[in-house]
């Protein structure tokens, strides 16, 4: 996969890039990332990237020609997704992140101060794409936290003890909980089942963990759940509702 990060700061990218997964899905060439500065395409004196809103206002908007020079600048596959930065946009999740790791190709824009300039999503954008209902300075770290997460889903990035089969979100429920060394902690035991070597106990403690979780922590997310007939005989027995709200 190839991933572009279109940014006014791409210093910001420093650490993120450099360090664990990201760095070592890189080295191993399995995803290779491209920060390209839009600065580079201000080419007046003072290299200004934005200007005042048309219409008035406060705040700058990011000039047109800057995001679509760059974006021009790049070579794109005609498949390649350009993804622009947005609170305004889908909200990435887990399932989102799956389909873009099957892509081949992706393109991020980082907007700043107010945004850019409309006309950019008619022009270039595919998508828009948000990290949640909460408004961020820039784009900058919205890029890295999807970067992330879709990297450690890229084939042969996680080894096979840390797939992310088991995370959180995968398979549609929570994560369930973990332990390791030692057996007692500040009073507190590592659950016995844990300890005694039985792989199908253990097996069926986790789910039952996870479903639970989930059931208390994010109800929301059961519905959409893949669950088998034991799930939801055990979530019945969490909770007499859940049985009444599948009859
Ligand atoms: N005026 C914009 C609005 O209310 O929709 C917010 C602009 S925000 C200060 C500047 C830039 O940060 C945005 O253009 C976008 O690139 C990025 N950004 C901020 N919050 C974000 C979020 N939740 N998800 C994705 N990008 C975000």
């Amino acid at each position: 996969m190839r991933i572009d990060i279109l940014t006014l700061f791409p210093g910001m990218f420093t650490g993120p890039l450099t360090e664990s997964i990201v760095k070592r899905a890189q080295a191993k060439g399995l995803v290779d990332i491209h920060l390209t500065d839009m600065r580079d395409f201000a080419h007046d004196k003072h290299r200004t990237a934005d200007d005042r809103p048309f219409g008035g206002g406060v705040g700058m908007v990011l000039r047109p020609a800057v995001v679509f020079d760059a974006v021009q600048s790049i070579p794109r596959e005609p498949q390649a997704k350009v993804l622009l930065t947005s609170p305004q946009g889908r909200v990435f999740d887990q399932k989102y992140a799956v389909e873009l790791s099957e892509e081949t190709q992706l393109v991020f824009i980082c907007g700043h101060y107010e945004g850019i300039d409309e006309r950019i999503k008619d022009l270039v954008v595919t998508e828009e794409v948000s990290i949640g209902d909460y408004v961020l300075t820039g784009g900058e770290l919205p890029a890295m936290v999807m970067v992330d997460s879709i990297i450690r889903l890229l084939p042969g990035v996680l080894g096979k003890a840390e797939s992310p089969l088991q995370d959180s979100f995968y398979e549609g429920l929570l994560d369930y909980p973990h332990y390791t060394r030692p057996e007692e902690f500040q009073g507190l035991s590592v659950p016995t089942v844990l300890l005694s070597g039985n792989h199908a106990e253990i097996a069926r403690w986790r789910r039952k963990q996870s479903l639970y979780r989930t059931l208390v922590r994010r109800p929301e997310l059961l519905d959409k759940a893949p669950l088998t007939p034991e799930d939801r005989r055990w979530l019945a027995e969490f909770d007499p509702a859940f049985a009444r709200s599948y009859n």
